[in-house]
């Protein structure tokens, strides 16, 4: 066999993954699967090794389990380096070496990266630090947030009412705390499934008890002597007394340590082909850089070919596995990430999940099941196909809309309802808030650009 440039890389060459998480560990194994024997290098910026994001807001929440007891399993052994506890804080294309913040370099033949996204913090700085004020991104974050609700506070306000937001405030009902939830759109949700499911998700959330005031922005948190908050300002002129704030307003890219590179990475993620090949930022894809998880945007096929960042779990699994695969493949038998999204959630006793892209669609038709019993599927329609679903504890259905998406299947949809309910006759329009107005944060986001954004000007060469 000759000894291609391949091969020596598979023997002896160095891959170096920043962000040791989800997308990083499981590439990281997945490379070792694929018998990569050269040495390879996990940088992490959190103190320690990899853990599961998603109990943070749910069991941990819930005095359930321990903020310390949700490392990821491990598919294998790694023989890895870790380094962490220090970010990596350059990359230098050119030398193919990272930076990190203690001074190190580190080179590499082959980079992945999967840094991921963080919580966004509350936009005052110094109201967002006093005590009592959380956001929740972090094994940290979970741990102190889970000990400020178990010694019980009076009443806690979650600003947001997206899928996080919601899980929290879903965790104080069932803890029996008070709880309000601030949400500048119409109702909890509606950045990533609309307001005909965004109304389903009020009644619910009012049900259990929760101060929904939707249409309202916090405009300020208030401390008292000891620099602990004690008060919300909201937009309609009201005060709301509260000890616990939880700052649920989405995510930030972790892409800044990029900054000067040279590589396409920005506010919006880093931008990639379909092999989670990493685009430099004059749009030239490059061959040693890779990209999975939360922090990568990918055009995919399936939805007009429009780059789509995704902060859901499985994705970050599915990328990384697709990453490794292609770092230590010849190009003819690279793979793309084709990789159908799909989210779950579990709040106030129901289990949501979601598959496709809702948040493309423009009408949504009850297909199974009822709203008002709080166990239905909604699919989703775009341009007369079907482009995702939502199940409220109906998930059995989800892979049969998976495969009508992936078979781009006409919507509204030819054929009737398996119930017959009264829900289930027409599409009525998804009601998705206006793109340009920022939300609560979507868990996808579809395309490069703002439609707010308007910097850029394109001159055709010669004019
Ligand atoms: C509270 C919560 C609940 C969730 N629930 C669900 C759910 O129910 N369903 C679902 O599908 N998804 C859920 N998710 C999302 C899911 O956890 C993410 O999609 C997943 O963690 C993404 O993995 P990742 O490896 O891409 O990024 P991350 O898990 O964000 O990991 C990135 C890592 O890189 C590190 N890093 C960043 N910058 C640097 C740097 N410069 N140098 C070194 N390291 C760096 C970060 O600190 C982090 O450790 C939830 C997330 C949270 C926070």
């Amino acid at each position: 066999m000759p000894d291609t440039a391949l091969e020596q890389l598979k023997r002896s060459g160095r891959i170096v993954v920043v962000g040791a998480s989800l997308a990083g560990l499981r590439a990281a194994e997945t490379m070792r699967e694929k018998g990569f024997a050269g040495s390879l290098t996990l940088i992490g910026d959190e103190p320690y090794e990899p853990y599961d994001r998603p109990p943070l807001s749910k069991s941990v929440l819930l005095g359930r389990a321990d903020a310390d007891r949700t490392l990821l399993p491990r598919r294998r052994a790694l023989d890895a380096e870790w380094r962490l506890g220090v970010p990596a804080d350059g990359l230098d294309m050119a030398a193919r070496t990272v930076r990190l913040a203690d001074g190190d370099t580190v080179p590499y033949d082959r980079l992945l990266i999967a840094t991921g996204v963080r919580a966004r913090p509350w936009p005052n700085e110094a109201e967002g630090e006093l005590d009592g004020v959380f956001t929740l991104r972090t094994r940290d974050d979970g741990a102190a947030l889970a000990r400020a609700l178990a010694a019980g506070p009076r009443r806690v306000l979650v600003i947001g009412a997206g899928f996080t937001g919601s899980e929290i405030a879903s965790a104080c009902r069932e803890r029996g705390l008070e709880v309000t939830v601030a949400e500048r759109g119409d109702g909890p949700l509606v950045g990533a499934l609309g307001g005909v499911i965004g109304a389903v998700a009020a009644e619910l959330q009012r049900e259990h008890g929760v101060d929904l005031r939707t249409g309202i922005m916090v405009t300020g948190l208030e401390g008292d002597a000891t620099g602990r908050v004690r008060a919300a300002h909201l937009s309609d002129g009201t005060t709301l007394e509260c000890d616990v704030v939880v700052v649920s307003l989405g995510a930030q890219r972790n892409t800044e340590w990029l900054t000067g590179s040279g590589l396409g990475a920005g506010p919006r993620g880093i931008a990639c082909d379909a092999g989670c090949r990493a685009f430099d930022i004059r749009g030239i894809v490059t061959d040693d850089i890779y990209v999975a998880g939360d922090v990568a945007r990918s055009p995919h096929a399936l939805f007009g070919y429009q780059f789509l960042s995704l902060e859901h779990w499985g994705n970050a699994v599915a990328q990384a596995e697709t990453a490794a695969h292609n770092m230590l493949s010849e190009s003819t038998e690279r793979r793309p990430h084709l990789w159908v999204p799909a989210f779950w959630s579990s709040q106030f006793g129901v289990n949501i999940k979601s598959v496709g892209v809702p948040s493309m669609g423009t009408e949504i038709m009850i297909a199974q099941g009822s709203r008002a019993e709080r166990r239905f599927t909604g699919v989703y329609g775009y341009q007369g196909r079907v482009i995702g679903a939502v199940t409220f504890d109906n998930s059995r259905w989800l892979q049969f809309y998976e495969q009508q998406i992936e078979a781009t299947a006409p919507f509204p949809l030819p054929f009737t309802t398996v119930d017959r309910r009264s829900d289930g006759h027409k599409p009525m329009p998804a009601d998705f808030p206006d793109p340009s107005v920022p939300t609560h944060g979507p868990t996808i986001t579809l395309s490069g650009y703002s439609p707010a954004d308007r910097r850029i000007t394109f001159t055709p060469a010669g004019h």
